[in-house]
């Protein structure tokens, strides 16, 4: 992923907790309750000594955070990257457990995370810093209780050192169900990979029926060309729409006639970037949040559409792949303009249910076609979409707004069922 967030200076816990705020106004939700949810049940921080290539060892930091396990085990990722913090977990993990009852999977919010460089360390080091992270964690996490995934600069490699570290540690018999977005020869998924991008058109296409646009008159701009923006572009592509604008870290390209989704993939994979592709202009990543189009994608980095350029997006769509790509600021000036957004929660939930479906697969060791996970995750997300629109129509709030007042119901009906234990 990405190298730094948008704009460092916004503490992603302030924002969960103003977000979560707001949900509880608009459900109405009691102080204690209110309380519960505005803290993460656990968080363990956890030192890492790791030998370093030069013989030295170096102590890493890494953190994972249980936010709320009402309504099914803990489930999020596990990034590595320099600016990791225990508010940036805290945060991610508040909002997977809204991520996984608006889809409606049986899991609650879980984040975790180590402060390091990988484009910095060998694979060696890595793979020593992944496995003393595994067993330090080892205790808190399990196929009945927090189960990762991977997450920013993480991906099958570190998965399976940890569910090798975590089953050697466990009884010392394979257990995939411990960790999702594995490697297929060692119990990942079909249709793993492309979830996120799928799972976002699916809630698009459900999108533009509300709206009244058909897919076929409508033109998209994507923000960062990696796995979500790739595979969003090339399924809204297949739908019919036309890509406009896509960029990556490099800048962006632009040909109001249409670029072929896959012939930039194949220019990108040559090149590096998508910059240079033929028949193309060339604008930066600030003009394509801007661009006129009817769908525009952040598939980035966080806090990228903000108060300064909110007024100017033309897009009637706005359809979150990234985590966190609008400020609240920006958020209140797009609803003002009836701009549509599907929050992240929303709109990038396909990769949580993906792996949800993994974890199933995992648990009965039975695996499934690409068909089958691909027509299960067309209905989760189609359900969630209307789910959410019925929020949204009840509290005549913004989608983001709509969708953690959603998830917050759901989550607060199930600890009031339960009740508290001691
Ligand atoms: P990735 O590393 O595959 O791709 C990131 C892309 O963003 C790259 O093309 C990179 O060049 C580009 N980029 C980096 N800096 C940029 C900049 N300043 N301007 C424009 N583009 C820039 O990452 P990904 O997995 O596609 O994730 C993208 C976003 O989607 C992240 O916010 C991630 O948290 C979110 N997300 C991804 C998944 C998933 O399953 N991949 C699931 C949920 C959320």
């Amino acid at each position: 992923m990405s190298e730094t967030a948008g704009d460092n200076s916004i503490n992603p816990f302030a924002v969960a907790l103003k977000q979560l705020g707001e949900a509880a106004r608009i459900v109405g939700l009691d102080k204690g309750m209110h309380d519960i949810l505005a803290q993460p049940k656990r968080v363990l921080t956890v030192s890492i000594p790791t030998r370093m290539d030069n013989n030295e060892i170096h102590v890493f930091t890494g953190f994972r955070s249980q936010h709320n396990d009402a309504l099914g085990p803990h489930k999020g990722g596990i990034r590595y990257h320099p600016q990791v913090s225990i508010d940036e977990v805290k945060a991610l993990s508040m909002w997977m457990t809204w991520k996984c009852a608006i889809v409606n999977i049986p899991y609650g919010g879980g984040k975790g995370g180590i402060i390091c460089n990988p484009k910095q360390m060998s694979n060696g080091e890595l793979e020593r810093m992944t496995r003393r992270y595994a067993y330090a964690i080892a205790d808190i996490i399990g196929p009945r209780t927090d189960i990762p995934a991977p997450d920013v600069y993480t991906g099958g490699k570190e998965m399976s050192w940890i569910m090798d570290t975590y089953s050697a540690l466990k009884g010392n018999f394979v257990q995939p169900e411990v960790i999702t977005g594995k490697p297929l020869v060692v119990g990942g998924s079909l249709g793993r990979n492309e979830a996120t991008g799928r799972g976002l058109s699916f809630t698009v296409r459900e999108a533009v029926k509300k709206l009244g646009i058909s897919l076929k008159a409508a033109s998209v701009a994507i923000q960062g060309f990696g796995n979500a923006g790739q595979f969003a572009g090339q399924l809204l592509e297949e739908m019919g729409a036309k890509v406009v604008a896509i960029s990556d870290s490099q800048g962006g390209i632009l040909n109001e006639k249409g670029l072929s989704v896959g012939s930039v993939r194949a220019h990108k994979e040559k090149t590096g970037s998508v910059v240079g592709f033929p028949g193309s202009r060339s604008i930066s990543n600030e003009e394509i949040l801007v661009t006129d189009c009817t769908i525009l994608i952040p598939a980035a980095l966080e806090n990228q559409i903000t108060k300064s350029n909110a007024a100017k997006v033309t897009a009637k769509l706005v359809a979150e792949a990234a985590n966190g790509p609008t400020t609240p600021e920006a958020d209140d000036i797009l609803y003002s303009k009836k701009i549509m957004v599907i929050p992240d929660v929303l709109a990038n939930a396909g990769g949580v249910t993906v792996s949800y479906f993994e974890w199933l697969q995992n648990l009965r060791r039975e695996y499934w076609t690409e068909e089958q996970v691909n027509a299960m995750l067309d209905k989760k997300m189609t359900q969630a979409f209307s789910d959410v629109y019925d929020s949204y129509n009840k509290y005549q709030v913004n989608m983001r707004k709509a969708s953690i007042a959603l998830a917050v119901s759901r989550v607060t009906d199930a600890i009031k069922m339960r009740g508290l234990w001691p």
